[in-house]
């Protein structure tokens, strides 16, 4: 498993737990508005530092009396073979783990669920599914996918969030659709786009697109709360 970042502490990233935070390295998606392009893209990769899963385990022992929990995100964690050992060791030291993904790993999700190796897990649902090709910046279908992995989430997992990040582009009547599609789930989140300082979008011309503000996305959630929990996220 490639780990690029790790940040020891974090208060926003598990909801209710302090945690640590890892970055995996690789993601099968490109989606234009994602700001972490050296996690996904592989020419950028190469010049992260490697951080050994052993050295994430060892400092992990040391802090655990401070910490709560663990949040994996990336890149696409599920896509690191070695993934569900990492995460037994994790929850060994006696730490909730949390699992941010893009779902298109059904399998992988199934697994780490079936070995109660995951607490909560982080979905994104990045647009209405007949709009992926264009918000993942892949033409293969990877909605069957999603959709599988959003029912495992649904029937196993013992906490979950899907969540959608108001992308360059999104309309309020895309997160309607959106929320349509997903009625019947535990919670939906709605997050700003953002870009931090010094970061570039995978795609830059994404960053010209209109996108949705907080307001309106804190008026859009109060009328959605009819179809599905929902809430925003700053
Ligand atoms: S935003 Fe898209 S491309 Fe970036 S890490 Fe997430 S799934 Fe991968």
């Amino acid at each position: 498993m490639q780990l690029a970042h790790v940040q020891w502490e974090s208060f926003i990233d598990f909801p209710g737990r302090v945690a640590a935070v890892v970055w995996t390295v690789g993601c099968n998606l490109r989606c234009p508005f994602c700001y972490n392009g050296e996690l996904v893209l592989p020419r950028l990769a190469k010049a992260l530092p490697e951080i050994s899963p052993e050295r994430i385990l060892a400092q992990l022992k040391e802090r655990a009396g401070f910490l709560d929990g663990f949040a994996i995100t990336g890149g696409e964690p599920t896509l690191h073979q070695d993934l569900a050992d990492f995460l037994a060791e994790v929850k060994g030291l006696g730490l909730a783990v949390k699992l941010d993904t893009n779902g298109t790993n059904p399998d992988v999700l199934a697994g780490l669920l079936e070995r109660g190796l995951v607490d909560y897990v982080a979905l994104d649902v990045k647009a209405p599914f007949p709009r992926y090709p264009e918000f993942t910046g892949v033409d293969r279908d990877v909605t069957g996918a999603v959709q599988e992995s959003i029912a495992l989430l649904r029937e196993r997992a013992p906490d979950y969030e899907l969540r959608t990040t108001a992308a360059p582009g999104l309309a309020e009547a895309d997160i309607e659709v959106i929320a349509q599609a997903v009625r019947g789930v535990k919670r939906y989140v709605l997050q700003p786009f953002f870009v931090p300082q010094g970061k570039e979008l995978i795609d830059p011309s994404w960053a010209a697109r209109p996108h949705l503000d907080e307001e309106t996305l804190r008026s859009l959630a109060r009328r959605l709360s009819a179809l599905v929990p929902c809430q925003v996220r700053a």
